[in-house]
């Protein structure tokens, strides 16, 4: 490609994504117009809370589905509570604005919708309470996060997950976020995919963006909620379909040499939806290839996301 062909590619990339509509300040309006100044308490703190849920387009069905779109802004509510927040709209109210969005940026790709609650206000001090707190929505398309084609080769990281009386993780903060990418470029520029974080006591946690599933001797095995893992609507999804597929599972502590000797190994969420581990600190998972339980379980998520399960179509929102 010449490097006039490589600009021209940059820039139509980039416009698409400052020329969608986005909500901000209570109004859709383009992205490029979505500001905030450069004192804005969140910008400062980090205090801001986030969600991340996926519309997956059916070409075949000539709509969009967003995927628990309730789920996810239920969970938005709830972390704005641990940062005490007020939340400025409903779930009621933040449902219409992702589906507007959906409707006035015309989806015909699978996209990601970014809600969030900030700390909006103009303010020196790093606190929580008596600050403004605003809300905005945008989106982006998005197909793979992590590549799923293969199997993703992940390594424990040296840095720990951050602790419950640290951060709070059960609330999706951006301020916790450092964590997650001081090991996520640890893990990618050592030549792994993606860093599995130990919780403060040693035990498994989490990726640095997806929940951690292994299965062993049948057993589908997750590390449970207070191993400092954020309680992902991915993991509750794979638990439920898990269960109702007649797969025993088992929520607990799982100790890092338990990776080494699983049967199969997976990190999900709704970036990542279900990528195969084939590599684990330079230890093959399995016999290297998918497992059985992981083909099962990641089929049956890829056709219920899509539409394609009327089983669970209570989980979609159909635009
Ligand atoms: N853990 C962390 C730290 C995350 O950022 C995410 C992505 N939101 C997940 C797990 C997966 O959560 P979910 O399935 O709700 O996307």
């Amino acid at each position: 490609m010449t490097a006039k062909g490589a600009v021209g590619l940059l820039i139509r990339a980039m416009s698409i994504e400052l020329e969608s509509i986005a909500f901000h300040e209570g109004q859709y309006r383009p992205l490029r117009e979505c500001n905030v100044n450069i004192s804005t308490h969140a910008l400062q703190y980090g205090t801001m809370v986030f969600g991340g849920m996926r519309g997956y387009f059916n070409a075949e069905h000539g709509r969009l589905y967003i995927f628990r779109l309730r789920d996810h802004l239920e969970r938005l509510t709830k972390s704005a509570r641990i940062m005490q927040m007020k939340p400025p709209l409903s779930v009621e109210e933040m449902q219409e604005v992702a589906i507007e969005l959906a409707r006035r940026n015309q989806a015909r790709q699978n996209i990601y919708f970014r809600p969030f609650i900030y700390k909006s206000a103009l303010q020196l001090s790093p606190r929580l309470h008596d600050v403004q707190d605003s809300f905005a929505m945008y989106v982006i398309p998005l197909d793979d996060y992590l590549d799923t084609t293969r199997g993703l080769r992940v390594a424990v990281s040296s840095w720990r997950r951050i602790d419950e009386n640290i951060i709070p993780t059960r609330a999706k903060a951006s301020g916790g976020y450092i964590n997650s990418a001081l090991a996520k470029s640890e893990a990618v520029q050592n030549g792994n995919d993606e860093a599995i974080f130990l919780d403060m006591r040693g035990f498994v946690s989490e990726g640095s963006a997806e929940n951690l599933f292994l299965v062993r001797d049948g057993v589908l095995i997750t590390p449970h909620v207070a191993s400092a893992v954020l309680e992902g609507i991915t993991r509750r999804t794979i638990i439920e379909l898990a269960r109702a597929r007649n797969i025993p599972v088992a929520e607990r502590d799982v100790a890092r040499s338990e990776l080494y000797i699983a049967d199969e190994l997976f990190l999900c969420g709704t970036g990542a939806q279900v990528a195969w581990v084939a590599e684990v600190d330079r230890r093959v998972v399995g016999n290297g290839e998918m497992g059985p339980i992981t083909q099962k379980l990641r089929a049956d998520f890829l056709s219920i996301v899509r539409g394609t399960n009327p089983e669970f179509q209570h989980w979609l929102t159909g635009i």
